[in-house]
């Protein structure tokens, strides 16, 4: 369904006076940046593993050097992919008007390369890697000396392989990427802060994203329970389209300028 303009024009007016806006995306908000979506990206050498094979917990234990590979390629593939308009309008929106919260499923890190600030991340993300010990989060090393890399706990940097490590005194931890893998829970502090934007938010612009993956499908549902309107931009029709207030149709990078930038009628 595509808005005729006037009622364009009514939504972006609700979504720019919202006096807290929680926007929330997923896949789709990064498609035009040249992230290709987790099955799109099983190419190449990968092509015969399934992302089941690679994002549990269950294959990192069994082939942690396999797992950590897959995730250096993909973050070779993000670092290729660029912020586009759709990030942009949306780290523009938000340096004026600090009442907009963004809450993403994504893990690539393309909202911060754009500006924005305060990202909350569901899924995590691909530039750190997490102690399995002490669970600090650490940014992955530009000199990555590959295979399984350990961290001294408490060091406050990653260090190497586990023979370097376990040359010093202190206890050792493996890292694993700093990522929500199948069949775990999303990160509490991170889902609390989303769950309480939604409930605190005018509106919430829905970005991307099918609607489906759950827990955070929920969210659009608890922000209107609460009294918020709801907006959702998207290429197709999702699951997701019969709830809410408003459907804009249209990709994240086409659709957003416009919403954010469209003066009150
Ligand atoms: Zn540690």
């Amino acid at each position: 369904m595509l808005l005729c303009a006037h009622e364009f024009a009514a939504v972006a007016e609700r979504v720019q006076q919202a006096p807290r806006l929680l926007v929330l995306t997923g896949a789709g908000m990064s498609a035009e940046s040249g992230v290709p979506t987790f099955r799109e990206a099983q190419t190449g050498l990968w092509a015969r593993f399934s992302p089941e094979d690679l994002a549990t917990p269950q294959a990192f234990a069994a082939t942690p050097e396999r797992v950590l590979d897959w995730y250096r390629w993909r973050r070779d593939l993000v670092a290729k992919a660029a912020p586009n308009a759709g990030h942009r309008a949306l780290a523009q929106w938000q340096r004026g008007h600090p009442g907009m919260d963004l809450v993403t499923q994504n893990v690539d890190g393309l909202h911060q390369r754009a500006g924005s600030t305060g990202v909350v991340e569901l899924h995590g993300r691909l530039s750190h890697l997490r102690c399995e010990q002490c669970a600090q989060s650490l940014p992955w090393p530009d000199d990555d000396p590959g295979g399984v890399l350990w961290h001294q706990c408490g060091s406050g940097s990653v260090g190497g392989s586990r023979k370097s490590i376990a040359a010093l005194a202190a206890p050792a931890g493996r890292l694993r990427p700093d990522i929500v893998w199948f069949g775990e829970a999303l990160p509490a502090a991170a889902w609390e802060h989303a769950e309480r934007r939604a409930r605190e938010a005018d509106v919430v612009l829905v970005v991307g994203t099918s609607g489906l993956v759950h827990p955070a499908a929920a969210l659009p549902s608890i922000a209107q329970r609460a009294g918020a309107y709801v907006v959702e931009v998207n290429p197709q029709p999702t699951a997701l389209s019969p709830e809410v207030d408003a459907c804009v149709s249209g990709t994240a990078a086409e659709v957003l300028p416009q919403l954010l930038a469209m003066p009150p009628a």
